[in-house]
């Protein structure tokens, strides 16, 4: 059969992309330039909206069992322990928010976790092969990929290149990467381990007259590794004893034997946004279509929330309604846009010695990223983030509407009882009744929404949490996007 859209690039945003095209039947092939998996920590922040796709696309369990939360990190100045900090402080889930915490996984673990869920879909990264050219044309892209020493020609109706920062499928079609890189400020990355530290602590050694230089050394899930981040005077080489040298200057210890290093990196700022993300039909998502500064731990996550948006567009273009491709570009890259500049800001303050770079507000969540048109200021409308809550089902049982939205389908959710049904195709319709109204008899409960059927579903807002957070009122209707997202109100 042939390949309906094809991936350059298997990091988590590839691989994202590649699981919401596999789940609606879309015949994806996703190639990977490297011999193996990429095998470091780099993006080991799962910001709470990436959380919410996550529990979408069905790997939240395995995240979360493999995670930590944010870990407590113990400072020392100048070899004194001065005390304990966070990056943020753990919040209590609400209705509309139930998972409202930073969580913390290794980039590698999280990109296993996604790839185990793509091979349910019978997809499999093929490593080895690089994207080296491409053409297209009205009807496809004809790519050309390298492997195992020859070349092999793919006809395919749509290519993503998800293909980093250094992305050939941005640089093939000439999309100015617009912004800077600095070469005055580097930091210094690596994972290994420290075996006399206790491993359920972070710490933060640094120089008694200047707090702000040191290495963080943050515990990452799994086993015993610290992921090592220390900024940098001079260009150094990544190796275990350079970190060495590091931990032994701002600690002030010698006790503190650094061993295994399984990734080590020298990052530069590079601060780019495409100008495009889009030509005919080839797209870029991801690094491949903005690089941040680790500051704020925002690249994974809108690589994988990139994904998240372009996936169910283009499976509805490969099955013929090309409408909402243009929308991807106009949504994901004001988002990059805004993106870019909390991380900017962020790093901006790390460079100042401001502590305040370490801590992660509100805006980092990504929670409150909406589509909406700027000029609309209503207080929940098309584009805003659709939030969850605790709902029963017609037997009774507890349900929530992010049950509801999970899937590759739209959700349309009626308002009280005399709520109309729509049989639109790809849509699942639920009627949210208040407790007094209850379900009809016999109502169908929404747990057996087979392919097809689409008799009335009714769920009961127990304790009225729906009916708030969607500012409903009887008769009210929502359309919400396979991606979560509100399309349309009345
Ligand atoms: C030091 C560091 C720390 C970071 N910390 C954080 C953090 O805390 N939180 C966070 O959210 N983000 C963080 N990031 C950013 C995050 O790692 C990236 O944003 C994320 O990896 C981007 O994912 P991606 O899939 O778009 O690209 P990548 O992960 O770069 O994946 C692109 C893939 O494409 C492959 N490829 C390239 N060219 C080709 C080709 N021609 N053909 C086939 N394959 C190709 C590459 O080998 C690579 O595997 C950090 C980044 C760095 C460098």
């Amino acid at each position: 059969m042939q390949t309906q859209v094809l991936i350059a690039g298997a990091g988590p945003t590839g691989l994202t992309l590649a699981l919401e095209l596999a789940r609606r039947n879309i015949t994806v092939r996703i190639v990977e330039q490297t011999s193996e998996f990429f095998a470091g920590s780099r993006g080991d922040g799962i910001q709470p909206r990436t959380l919410e796709v996550f529990d979408d696309l069905g790997v939240l369990d395995a995240v979360l069992a493999a995670g930590t939360p944010t870990p407590v990190m113990r400072a020392y100045f100048g070899g004194e322990f001065v005390g304990e900090r966070r990056m943020s402080e753990p919040t209590e889930p609400t209705p509309s928010i139930p998972y409202p915490n930073l969580w913390v996984l290794g980039q590698s673990r999280t990109e296993g976790i996604l790839r185990d869920r793509l091979a349910e879909f019978g997809v499999h990264v093929e490593l080895s092969t690089t994207l080296v050219s491409f053409d297209q044309d009205d009807a496809g892209v004809t790519v050309t990929l390298a492997h195992d020493g020859a070349h092999e020609t793919v006809r395919a109706g749509y290519l993503v290149g998800a293909d980093g920062g250094r992305s050939t499928v941005r640089k093939t079609l000439d999309i100015p990467f617009a912004g800077t890189t600095d070469d005055s400020i580097r930091m210094l990355l690596g994972d290994v381990r420290a075996d006399v530290l206790d491993h359920e602590y972070g710490y933060w050694f640094a120089d008694a007259e200047r707090p702000m230089e040191g290495i963080a050394m943050s515990p990452l899930p799994g086993g015993r590794h610290f992921q090592c981040a220390t900024p940098l005077g001079v260009d150094v080489e990544p190796t275990l004893a350079v970190l060495q040298g590091f931990v032994d200057r701002y600690s002030g210890r010698t006790d503190i034997v650094l061993s295994d290093l399984t990734w080590a990196t020298v990052w530069r700022p590079n601060i780019r946004l495409a100008q495009r993300f889009r030509e005919g039909r080839v797209f870029v998502a991801g690094d491949a279509a903005h690089v941040h500064p680790p500051t704020g731990g925002q690249g994974l996550n809108t690589g994988i929330q990139d994904a998240y948006n372009l996936g169910w567009k283009l499976a509805a273009a490969v099955n013929g309604d090309q409408s909402l491709l243009d929308s991807y570009e106009s949504e994901r890259r004001t988002v990059a846009a805004r993106v870019l500049g909390i991380s900017s800001e962020l790093l901006d303050k790390l460079v100042d010695g401001d502590e305040d770079a370490m801590h992660r507000g509100e805006e980092t969540r990504q929670l409150d990223i909406s589509y909406r048109d700027p000029a609309d200021h209503g207080p929940l409308v098309a584009g805003d983030r659709a939030p969850d809550a605790p709902l029963k089902d017609a037997n009774g049982l507890p349900i929530r509407l992010f049950d509801l939205f999970r899937g590759p389908h739209s959700t349309l959710l009626c308002f009280g009882k005399a709520a109309a049904h729509s049989n639109e195709p790809g849509v699942h319709t639920y009627t949210v009744v208040r407790p007094e109204d209850g379900v009809p008899a016999g109502a169908a409960p929404e747990a057996d929404y087979a392919a097809g059927e689409t008799p009335p579903r009714y769920v009961v807002d127990v304790e009225g949490h729906a009916f708030a957070a969607y500012r409903a009122g009887e008769g009210t209707t929502v359309l919400v996007r396979p991606d979560g997202y509100l399309g349309r109100r009345s």
